[in-house]
């Protein structure tokens, strides 16, 4: 015994030196791990480093490490307008939003009135992020944010028409990078809406693989402007761009070859970005799509051996072949907005509309609010506008903090796109035929028919679950890996080295904090796990809950990469769920932030609560099925027992929480105020969303009246009266002079109003051939 021990004690001793010891470690140890990575990783083109190494890291780089500092979290400033911003979205915005009738644009004129497309130009809507030095309104993100989705709310075909000039396209990339004179004669231009931008990279042959664009380039000599100049002739087919139809300035993407070395000694010179003035010789536009009836401007764009002039490169020519790395870096601001406004918006809609609309809406004699089944769609529907709504404020954030955030970025615009898509559901669902028979009566139609638009574009959501927001976070939120990938990289043998093997030694103290975190958090169920040092009673065991996850996570996906090495790329369903957990941990913390920064609203806490049970169950499921799925089922199970070492710890939000909510949407208050502020609200009954909120109030007022009048049904006093029906009850009982004529016209008006709201619209029996072309198209 004594023998063993001695071995083993040399045994720790011989490895506490190899490994302690850097000049024996590196030959004895890194070399060798040095060369079996660089077998293993897999093999990487340069867009698509470009694509992985681009933007910053913010908070989700703490919950990706396992050990995330709450305090740091909450110390974020809560993201605030100006006086001037908030100015804004009460005249303008509210304005913009008015002058559009979203039934005509999308039915009958298929385009915005001019007089909105002229009021968003003067007052510099298409111009929001450009600086004030060159004209534009030089808003913060969060303003440009608040702006997005207070318009979603109206008009989305209103909404994407501002998007995206103040999204990625030629605005943005001519701040970053434009030269001085494309500056000053676009931005200004850009800002008053003189010009109209639009942005071209898809083709019809690669799309989510936008790096693979056929579009090309040549350099050559032409002439242009009556002299001959350096130029490049340019052929491409783009497809889907949007404002491409009525656009004056079309940003294009394409690939630039200089086969006479007339730029130097490259031929293939890589993606370039160029602005073309839509009326340049060759170019065509004004074809369009209908996406999905939203009717903003969408449609193709082509040209042919188009020569250009190299000065139309943005940048210049020193930028040609930058394309791709240009697009990269400026993808993450707006991805954290645009599309997250848009549909933050439409679930603050859908959350305002229908929770009105259940309580106005009455069958069997009871609104329909309050049937349990329809309360669990209203609490999905406000528990998802809730984390929604508090993902993209927080993102908005981020960016206003100098952040490029790639990763949240992702994660921001999938999961609010999809909490969206199930809000609008839930709520077609809750309101019945009135979401089904389209027209000016209808205000959720639309937005179910439009809802996969912002699934798909700006990376489509399948896409950027599976590959990006794990692919992205493993590499650049992860403490060592893109060290470790860099190293592998690295040309110098001695730097590979010594990089290397400060990387990997690093990472394996990291896995073993890991493992111990994890198993601990296991064991004792994350009670002594972190939270925040000034923490509310309410919610502090989510903020050790979530520690916890977060352990098990960084864990998980270390384990992920070690047994699957490379293939886990190609394991998509695997890393997909790794992705999930990030991305369920971030919209938590998400949610309670939001609760902190406004102010511990105990109203809001049902929703508050409901989000972050739902997130933490979601994390779970993706944890069991990441484990279920687990090739290595010796790993899968020991990483079990470390994780959930009592079984799975997270229940679904329970039913009760589910009826608070219900209520909460379906009565006036501050936590509905709050859930669905800067929502556009018309104030006349000819308006369906104005209807029901003008319905709402009634049904309410009207609550005293109604209960009598149920008692004057049931005392069988107008039994014999065919006028004592659901429609007609309270004229039956007020000439039977059972009801006094304050009651009746308090239930008269309730009536009325609750007429209009349940109303849909009919049209004359051939309303569809005199519509059979699409508005403007050709067939
Ligand atoms: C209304 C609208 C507006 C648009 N505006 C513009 C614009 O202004 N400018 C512009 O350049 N482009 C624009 N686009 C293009 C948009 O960005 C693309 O549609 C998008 O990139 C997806 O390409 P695709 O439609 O060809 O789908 P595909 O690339 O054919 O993808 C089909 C499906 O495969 C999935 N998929 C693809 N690759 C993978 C993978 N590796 N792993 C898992 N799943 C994968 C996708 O998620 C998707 O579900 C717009 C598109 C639409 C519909």
């Amino acid at each position: 015994m004594q023998v063993i021990g001695w071995i083993v004690l040399l045994l720790v001793v011989l490895g506490a030196v190899v490994l302690g010891i850097p000049a024996i470690r590196k030959p004895l140890l890194s070399r060798p791990l040095l060369g079996k990575f660089r077998r293993i990783l897999p093999q990487m083109s340069d867009t698509e480093r470009d694509a992985l190494e681009a933007g910053t890291v913010w908070w989700e780089g703490e919950l990706f490490r396992g050990r995330p500092d709450w305090d740091k979290l909450l110390a974020f400033p809560k993201p605030q307008l100006t006086q001037e911003e908030r100015a804004f979205m009460d005249h303008q915005v509210e304005q913009a939003c008015a002058l559009v009738d979203d039934w005509e644009i999308t039915h009958r004129t298929g385009d915005l009135p001019p007089e909105a497309w002229a009021y968003i130009k003067k007052e510099g809507f298409l111009g929001m992020i450009i600086p004030k030095s060159f004209g534009g309104l030089g808003f913060s993100a969060y303003a440009h944010s608040e702006v997005m989705t207070k318009l979603s709310t109206r008009s989305s075909a209103l909404a994407v028409t501002v998007m995206v000039p103040n999204s990625l396209g030629p605005a943005e990339l001519l701040l970053h990078y434009g030269t001085d004179d494309q500056k000053n004669h676009y931005l200004p231009r850009l800002a008053n809406g003189e010009e109209i931008p639009a942005f071209a990279l898809t083709s019809p042959w690669a799309g989510s693989d936008a790096a693979a664009i056929p579009d090309y380039g040549v350099v050559c000599r032409g002439e242009w402007q009556g002299r001959e100049a350096l130029g490049m002739r340019v052929t491409w087919d783009k497809r889907y761009i949007t404002l491409a139809p009525v656009c004056t300035l079309l940003g294009l993407a394409f690939r630039l070859y200089d086969p006479d070395g007339l730029l130097g000694s490259q031929k293939d010179i890589g993606i370039t970005c160029a602005l073309v003035p839509s009326d340049h010789p060759g170019v065509e536009t004004g074809r369009r799509h209908f996406p999905l009836n939203a009717m903003f401007m969408n449609g193709p764009t082509r040209g042919h051996d188009v020569f250009m002039p190299l000065d139309f490169i943005i940048g210049g020519p020193k930028m040609a072949g930058q394309g791709w790395r240009m697009l990269m870096e400026c993808l993450a601001a707006g991805r954290s907005i645009s599309l997250p406004s848009s549909n933050a918006g439409m679930a603050r809609m859908t959350a305002r509309a229908v929770g009105g609309y259940a309580r106005v809406r009455s069958q069997f004699g009871v609104p329909v609010g309050r049937f349990e089944g329809v309360e669990e769609a209203l609490a999905r529907i406000g528990g998802h506008a809730y984390v929604a709504e508090a993902a993209r404020t927080m993102t908005a954030g981020a960016v206003d903090l100098g952040e490029k955030p790639s990763v949240a970025s992702g994660i921001v615009k999938y999961h609010v796109t999809e909490r969206a898509r199930l809000v609008v559901n839930d709520g077609m669902d809750v309101i019945g035929g009135k979401g089904i028979c389209l027209g000016p009566s209808n205000f959720l139609g639309r937005a179910y028919q439009q809802i996969p638009i912002g699934i798909t574009v700006e990376g489509a959501n399948i896409l950027t679950r599976s590959l990006i927001i794990f692919g992205q976070g493993a590499t650049r939120c992860h403490p060592y890996v893109l060290a470790e990938m860099q190293a592998v990289r690295e040309p110098s043998p001695q730097k590979a080295l010594h990089d290397f093997d400060a990387a990997f030694w690093g990472h394996v103290r990291f896995v073993i904090g890991n493992v111990l975190r994890a198993g601990w958090h296991g064991l004792t169920a994350g009670r002594w796990a972190a939270q925040p040092s000034n923490v509310d009673v309410a919610t502090g065991h989510y903020y050790r809950k979530l520690s916890r996850v977060s352990s098990a996570f960084a864990l998980l996906s270390d384990m992920s990469m070690l047994i699957l090495g490379g293939s886990l790329k190609r394991r998509e369903s695997l890393s997909a769920r790794l992705g999930d957990v990030l991305s369920q941990m971030y919209l938590a913390s998400a949610a309670l932030k939001r609760y902190e920064d406004e102010g511990r609203q105990s109203d809001d806490l049902p929703l508050l609560h409901w989000a972050v049970q739902d997130a933490l169950c979601r994390a779970q499921t993706a944890m069991d099925g990441l484990l279920r799925n687990f090739p290595n089922r010796l790993a899968a199970g020991v990483l079990r027992r470390l994780v959930f070492f009592w079984g799975l710890p997270f229940a679904v939000p329970d039913d009760r929480l589910g009826q608070k909510i219900a209520r909460l949407l379906t009565e006036p208050g501050s936590a509905r105020d709050r859930l669905t502020r800067d929502c556009y609200l018309p104030a006349s009954a000819d308006e369906p969303v104005g209807a029901i909120e003008l319905a709402l109030a009634a049904t309410l007022a009207a609550e005293g009246a109604q209960a009598k009048l149920r008692q004057i049904d049931k005392s069988g006093l107008l039994a014999d009266n065919p006028l004592a029906n659901v429609r007609d009850m309270t004229e039956a009982a007020h000439a039977a002079g059972a009801l006094t004529d304050d009651e009746y016209a308090v239930l008269r008006r309730r009536d009325t109003l609750r007429d209009t709201v349940v109303r849909v619209d009919d049209f004359p029996f051939d309303v569809l051939s005199a519509n059979s072309t699409p508005p403007g198209g050709q067939t």
